[in-house]
């Protein structure tokens, strides 16, 4: 049962609003809209030599200053607040994540890609796709997108061996815009590696489906208090959601998979609509850095009869039986 081992707050009406004056609370009720719409309205209309990933990243970035700025004027919990020691970690994860991208980017190279792309990916036979509107195209990518994330995040807290290196990013404590890179770097090679920030080749229906990655599923990890509309918070993730997956209650994280359409888990019941101020593992233990990149490969071998069963009990174990 929910809320057991944690205080967890279930239903939308439980949930504190935005205080203040009539002209704040308008700007956090409507604020996550409008960005919403501003952004797919630019990237459907500029012209190509605008609508490209590398504006689509520049945008991002300064989405995510404005994002900060908000969640130092309306923090959803002043608990979350960024203290030095958690930027601290929190930059060194999220130029680890650039590099990374970096990386992969000289070896691979987008020339590589769209080779690869353009001889093996036969657009002839999409063309019924690409005669859809363009907006709803761009829908269908980022709800496929998201539909394989559901499957996945859902299956590494189902599966030992995928919880493993999951697991670290749910020691964090506290949310804010740059949590969703915390995390041992295994898991992004397993949610993967957000290689389409540089592929330019694709036509503008990625591109645009981009917009609900930034616009709806950059709202999982951030620390900032919104009336979300009904509508929204029916539709899409929220704070609140993923507020839910990472408390300390392990039923209550047992919900929330998606990453931008909740309505995924309303289809198939892993919805719940509440908030969690009390995040994390083993009731809110820190890790270090060091633990983070050690702990999914040092608990794994701890585990290694679990994770290979008798295959590793030995000849002489009791987990041979009849044979
Ligand atoms: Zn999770
Ligand atoms: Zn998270």
């Amino acid at each position: 049962m929910i809320g057991t081992q944690a205080p967890v707050t279930v239903g939308w009406e439980n949930i504190p609003k935005v205080e203040g004056g009539p002209v704040k609370r308008f700007i956090f009720t409507w604020f996550q809209p409008t960005v919403f719409f501003a952004l797919l309205a630019f990237f459907y209309y500029a012209p190509n030599s605008i609508a490209k990933m590398s504006t689509a990243m520049g945008i991002g970035i300064g989405f995510r200053v404005l994002l900060l700025g908000l969640e130092w004027v309306n923090p959803r919990h002043d608990s979350w607040r960024l203290t030095w020691k958690e930027l601290t970690t929190d930059l060194f994860y999220v130029s680890l994540g650039y590099t990374l991208l970096r990386i992969v980017k000289s070896y691979i190279g987008s020339d590589v890609i769209e080779e690869a792309v353009l001889h093996y990916v036969h657009w002839d036979k999409f063309t019924w796709f690409m005669s859809l509107p363009l907006l709803l195209q761009a829908f269908l990518i980022a709800f496929i997108f998201d539909f394989g994330q559901y499957w996945m995040h859902r299956g590494m807290h189902n599966w030992y061996p995928l919880w493993l290196p999951h697991s670290v990013h749910h020691y964090i404590t506290q949310l804010n815009i740059n949590k969703g890179a915390v995390g041992n770097p295994v898991e992004l090679f397993l949610i993967g590696l957000g290689i389409g920030g540089f592929l330019d080749f694709l036509p503008r229906a990625f591109l645009i489906s981009r917009v609900f990655d930034m616009a709806i599923g950059e709202y999982q990890h951030i620390n900032v208090r919104f009336n979300s509309p009904k509508w929204w918070r029916f539709l899409f993730y929220t704070t609140e959601h993923h507020s839910v997956h990472h408390s300390q209650d392990y039923e209550a994280t047992r919900s929330n998979y998606s990453g931008s359409f909740i309505f995924i888990d309303r289809i198939f019941g892993t919805c719940v609509d509440g908030e969690a101020e009390l995040l994390g593992m083993e009731g809110g233990r820190r890790m270090s850095i060091r633990e983070q990149m050690t702990y999914p490969f040092t608990e794994g071998w701890k585990m290694r009869k679990v994770l290979f069963g008798r295959l590793l009990a030995g000849p002489a174990g009791e987990a041979v039986s009849a044979e």
